[in-house]
């Protein structure tokens, strides 16, 4: 994805901080869709894009379920055709990311690695970062052989034999992806039925190189230079085997991105931002969209739509603070 560094501070010439009308955290579906409104509301927004440009959609090899691309769209190229169409009426994107947030007053003060903001409303829109299994060798066999994205790492993997672990949508889908390099891939799961939609569960079953390891959990990951094998245990019988493997994707879920703003913003249990049918979380000003808000949908689509009412609601909340704004203006 290709960046505008518009700045490498965003201070001011005078050495204040910089003030915006809304600044965005987050350069995925939700951070740009939100940054397409609030600019075509003549906000101009600051994207601060923070480390994963354009989110997990981003390593997404082909996005079959965003509308209008009846072909499907690489998710990298749909990521910079959301910058570009947002940059274009004056979102300012910029390679940085926030590693502290007051939001006990307005203006929100943000602290960045290259200065501090003074937002008059902020959407957060910092997505998941996939869960990792939590077993021995999973750290340091990481980029030795584990993975979790096939996209960036499947290609290393060429007529070698991998498994993949989990049994959603992501573990199948990228399993098939794998196919184009492996030479099999097995997918673990610990039950005997998978999670993943029907179309992707039929895809998979009618894939020659794809195999299958029913009620079993990884227990370990071994190997000196790269990974060799993976402990497993049944988990009906309590067999341990310990089957040779090349490589190890891990899909086994999502934890949002939100420990910024613990103590500060309503979250559930699990780390999820609340936030009303309006995209408002608990402090009036700030609303969030996409995976830090969102455990239930998760998709391209409905990451964009959540961006998009986020940056008309902090449109509207401007407007009853008094703010001269635009209307967001319908297509
Ligand atoms: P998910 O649906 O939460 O599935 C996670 C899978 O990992 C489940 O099968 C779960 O097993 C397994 N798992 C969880 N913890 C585990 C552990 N410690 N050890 C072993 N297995 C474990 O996650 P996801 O596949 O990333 O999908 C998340 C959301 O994104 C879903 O809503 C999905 O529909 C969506 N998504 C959609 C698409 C698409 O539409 N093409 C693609 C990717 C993702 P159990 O089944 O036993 O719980």
């Amino acid at each position: 994805m290709e960046l505008s560094l518009t700045g490498m501070s965003n201070q001011n010439v005078d050495g204040t901080d910089q003030v915006v009308k809304v600044l965005i955290l987050g350069s995925g579906p939700a951070g740009l869709s939100a940054a397409l409104y609030a600019a075509r509301a003549e906000l101009q927004p600051v994207v601060l894009t923070g480390i994963e440009l354009g989110g997990q959609a981003a390593l997404t090899n082909v996005i079959e379920n965003y509308p209008g691309f009846p072909d499907g769209v690489g998710g990298a190229q749909l990521g910079e055709l959301f910058q570009k169409q947002a940059e274009r009426f004056g979102a300012k994107v910029e390679l940085d990311t926030a590693t502290e947030v007051d939001l006990s007053q307005r203006p929100f003060r943000v602290t960045t690695y290259n200065g501090t903001y003074q937002a008059e409303t902020l959407i957060i829109a910092t997505g998941a970062t996939p869960n990792h299994l939590q077993v021995p060798g999973e750290v340091a066999l990481t980029g030795r052989g584990v993975s979790y994205c096939a996209t960036c790492d499947g290609w290393f993997f060429r007529e070698k034999n991998v498994v993949v672990v989990g049994g959603g949508d992501s573990a199948l889908e990228e399993a098939i992806f794998l196919t184009r390099y492996a030479e099999t891939v097995t997918i673990i799961h610990r039950r005997d039925a998978f999670r993943a939609g029907a179309i992707l569960q039929k895809r998979a079953f009618d894939n020659p190189k794809i195999k299958y390891i029913w009620n079993n959990v990884v227990t370990g990951i071994n190997g000196q230079e790269a990974v060799e094998t993976v402990r497993l245990k049944n988990t009906q019988t309590g067999e341990e085997t310990t089957p040779s493997t090349q490589g190890v994707f891990i899909f086994i879920g999502h934890t949002p991105n939100t420990g910024l703003f613990k103590g500060q913003v309503e979250m559930d249990a699990r780390g999820y931002l609340v936030v009303d049918q309006l995209m408002q979380t608990s402090i009036p000003g700030v609303f969030a969209a996409g995976e830090a808000a969102d455990p239930h949908f998760r998709q391209v689509v409905t990451s964009a739509g959540m961006g998009a009412a986020a940056a008309i609601q902090a449109t509207r909340f401007l407007e009853e603070q008094g703010e001269k704004v635009e209307k967001p203006v319908s297509i």
